[in-house]
């Protein structure tokens, strides 16, 4: 059996360890020390435009450390992308809120700006005013921010974003991440960058990053004795973890021209295979770090569905994996109110995301290029 391809593996830039050893040479095994102060510092240089960044353990924690600043508390609703990982609306959930779907549109798979002030609409008419909008960039492709910064503002509705999938992506030439009240990062192991696990809540004021590291350590009162006046959380960053990150820093512009690449790649490859679309920015006003190169497939056209094409690629011991499963769809959520018109339940029968990691080989192109040359072959 050839070695496994994988979806989104680690890609280490050979730095991280000597900033792991910085920590353990000066012993700051810790939640504080230099790792910590340059990750952040890094984080901050990068998306520019008056952020403050606060590390933490994963990108879950951030985002119910955004929700319990902005008030979120039970009974709350929370407007959030039906298509995405479960991590974006389970703080929801954690907060005692009520998570409320809204469908994705077409051109970006992200939220649908006219969905969404529909859902507001209505949900005012039954006198609750969501409390939180959580908008999600899903693997890297911003979302329409003009349209949703207008709604959110018109209803006077904080936005959080959670930019977990899209460091590095950008939209109208900014940030994802800076645009809400609070960005979320993620440092999953599968990301773009990874701290093995870790995440981070972009803030715009100090005075909310230093709230951030108060709510993420136990919400400890100034005394010399252990005096609290709030609940809070064991949610801090390590050190350990933050040199991971400093030297994963060091490498991101490569990472993300790495996965945009992968992108261009599979455009090539589907040139001319008709029925099936690699999911790409709609135009100049979004750039995608391309997180995960993803492909919808017509049936129709291709006589074909994306668990064929999952079967062949495990065939050849390479990973691929459908589309995130809507939250309207799950379980776990099947009371949750869901505004929309199933585009996402579309897109989630029809799509499949492809090895997207920076550290694919030449050679593990040519495995990937020829599973796919002969499934479509075979068909026709
Ligand atoms: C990965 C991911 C998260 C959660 O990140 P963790 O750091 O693993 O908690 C949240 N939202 C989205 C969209 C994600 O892809």
């Amino acid at each position: 059996m050839q070695d496994k391809i994988w979806l989104s593996p680690p890609h280490l830039s050979g730095n991280e360890l000597q900033f792991i050893e910085d920590a353990f040479q000066k012993n700051w095994v810790t939640s504080i020390g230099s790792n910590i102060d340059e990750f952040e510092l890094s984080l901050k240089n990068f998306l520019k435009n008056n952020t403050e960044v606060c590390t933490l353990n994963s990108a879950t924690s951030a985002i119910h450390l955004a929700l319990i600043m902005l008030g979120v508390s039970k009974g709350d609703e929370v407007l959030t992308s039906t298509f995405s990982f479960i991590a974006s609306a389970n703080p929801i959930v954690y907060c005692g809120a009520d998570p409320v779907f809204i469908d994705s549109e077409p051109d970006t798979w992200n939220m649908c700006p006219d969905v969404l002030e529909e859902a507001i609409k209505d949900r005012l008419s039954k006198g609750k005013k969501p409390k939180a909008i959580i908008l999600v960039h899903l693997y890297g492709m911003p979302a329409k921010m003009d349209e949703i910064l207008s709604i959110a503002s018109k209803y006077e509705i904080p936005l959080i974003e959670d930019a977990a999938e899209s460091l590095g992506s950008q939209y109208k030439g900014k940030p994802c991440g800076i645009f809400g009240q609070f960005g979320i990062l993620s440092f999953n192991g599968n990301k773009i960058i990874t701290t093995s696990g870790g995440g981070a809540l972009v803030c715009h004021s100090l005075e909310d990053k230093n709230k951030a590291i108060f709510l993420s350590t136990q919400a400890r009162d100034a005394a010399s004795h252990y005096q609290h006046s709030h609940i809070g959380y064991n949610y801090r960053m390590s050190n350990i973890v933050a040199g991971i990150g400093r030297g994963q820093m060091e490498v991101l512009d490569d990472r993300i021209e790495a996965r945009r690449k992968m992108h261009d790649f599979y455009v090539d490859l589907f040139e001319n295979i008709d029925g099936v679309d690699v999911f790409s920015e709609p135009n100049t006003d979004f750039f995608s770090n391309h997180w995960l190169s993803a492909v919808t497939i017509d049936e129709k056209k291709t006589g074909r569905t994306y668990e064929d094409l999952r079967l062949a690629f495990l065939e050849s011991n390479i990973e691929s994996r459908p589309l995130w499963k809507p939250m309207h769809m799950q379980p776990v959520f099947s009371n949750a109110p869901y505004y929309g018109k199933k585009i996402a339940e579309d897109l989630f029968k029809m799509g499949l995301c492809l090895p997207s990691g920076s550290n694919l080989s030449d050679e593990d192109k040519k495995r990937i290029a020829k599973v796919i040359n002969s499934f479509f072959q075979n068909k026709k």
